[in-house]
């Protein structure tokens, strides 16, 4: 499908999460050059949140594309599709229990390790670090002016905004931007083997705490530690003001237990237990149905294109974008402008279902008896 015009355009994708990587590696299957254009000085995914679940339908779907389905299934926690649900007294709701025999469609894998399977295949030379980019200006050839703070500009046939949830590249497509949903979250880290009592507890998955219009989330990474997120209805400005001194981990876990005086002790266990930093953060949406007038030599992908609360398959999104946007270049051979129109077209669909259903499973897990609504919920797709 590659000739020689397609070959020679030039392709920016601004952001090296999973799918700005996802995106140039497609394209380099394909036999078609892009640059990613990344922020920091270094690959930092690890470092950005914690285990995801791949799904067949979607990340699976890329992965394919991207010649890693088997090196993935190889490395992927089949056993991480455990999952328990407890109320706020600590009674049992759901104890869902992978089953080895059969693996699931939805196994586990830590961000970073995803990232460096990407990373490892992608040619030397076609990432660039340290590049943060400050405006696309568009040219009257359809072409992009990229400025970048380092003080460097290039031009680009095509610059696709993979720069996440405050796109840079959004600008210039539409006047949307995230804006808070309300729910605040806190994020702690435990050791399961100074802490084994809490990995039992934990299971191989997920751990949900449900009550009072909080949560507490636990989940097993790859590296053995449960990463613990605090989930809180609050204005804007709460984690400002509450008055917390996130800065000094031992005292801001001191003063979040008071907010869980009356859970149950093994939910109190994953503050008590946490050591190291105490992050906090406030989530952002995009609206759920974002859709642009599509304009020649730029389009978005993943949370750029559909950011939606962290409660429904982001990282998923990002790298079915990727693929579909990747294949759709491949198909329309030189032609950007019918490609880009074509894939997001597409993307609409499918990402706005998606972050409905985000939406709505994060306002139900801080809702009144949230327990027996996610349970409910939960029980029809783990039948
Ligand atoms: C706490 C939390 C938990 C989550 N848990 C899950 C989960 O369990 N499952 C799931 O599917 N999803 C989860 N998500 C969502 C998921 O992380 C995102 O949907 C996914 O990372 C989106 O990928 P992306 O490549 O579009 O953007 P990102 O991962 O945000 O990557 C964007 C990249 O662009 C770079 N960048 C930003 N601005 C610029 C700029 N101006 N110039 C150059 N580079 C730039 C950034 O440094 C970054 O590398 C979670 C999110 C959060 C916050």
């Amino acid at each position: 499908m590659v000739d020689m015009a397609s070959k020679e355009q030039r392709i920016a994708i601004i952001g090296g999460g999973p799918g700005g990587l996802m995106l140039a590696l497609i394209l380099q299957k394909k036999g078609i050059r892009s640059t990613v254009y990344e922020r920091e000085i270094s690959d930092t995914n690890a470092l950005r949140g914690g285990s995801l679940d791949i799904h067949e339908d979607s990340g699976q779907l890329a992965l394919r594309e991207a010649g890693l389905l088997e090196q993935f299934r190889s490395i992927a926690r089949y056993e991480g599709q455990d999952m328990r649900l407890f109320d706020k007294h600590g009674k049992l709701f759901i104890n869902n229990v992978a089953d080895d025999n059969m693996p699931g469609s939805r196994p586990e894998i830590d961000r970073g390790i995803l990232c460096e399977l990407l990373l490892n295949a992608i040619e030397p030379g076609r990432i660039r670090y340290g590049y943060k980019l400050i405006e696309a200006l568009p040219s009257d050839d359809g072409k992009h002016e990229l400025h970048f703070e380092n003080g460097h500009t290039d031009i680009a046939d095509l610059v696709i905004g993979a720069d996440g949830a405050f796109s840079r590249v959004r600008p210039l497509l539409t006047d949307a931007v995230a804006e808070y949903t309300g729910i605040s979250r806190i994020d702690l880290s435990i050791d399961t083997e100074v802490h084994p009592e809490l990995a039992a507890f934990n299971s191989r998955g997920s751990m949900f705490g449900l009550g009072d219009h909080k949560a507490i989330s636990g989940q097993l990474n790859g590296d053995g530690r449960i990463r613990v997120g605090l989930s809180f209805r609050a204005e804007r400005d709460w984690l400002d003001y509450c008055g917390i001194p996130f800065g000094q981990p031992e005292e801001a876990r001191r003063q979040l237990l008071t907010y869980f005086d009356d859970w149950a002790e093994p939910l109190k266990n994953y503050i008590r237990c946490a050591d190291g930093d105490v992050t906090a953060r406030r989530i952002y949406t995009l609206p759920i149905v974002l859709r642009w007038v599509s304009k020649p030599g730029v389009t978005l992908i993943g949370d750029a294109a559909h950011l939606a609360p962290p409660a429904g398959d982001g990282v998923n999104l990002a790298m079915r974008d990727a693929a579909e946007l990747a294949l759709s270049i491949d198909h329309h051979s030189g032609e950007l402008d019918k490609a880009i129109e074509a894939y997001e077209h597409n993307m609409y669909t499918y990402s706005s279902e998606s972050a409905r259903m985000s939406y709505d499973n994060i306002q139900l897990m801080l809702s009144d008896d949230a327990v027996t609504k996610i349970k409910n919920l939960l029980e029809k797709f783990l039948v």
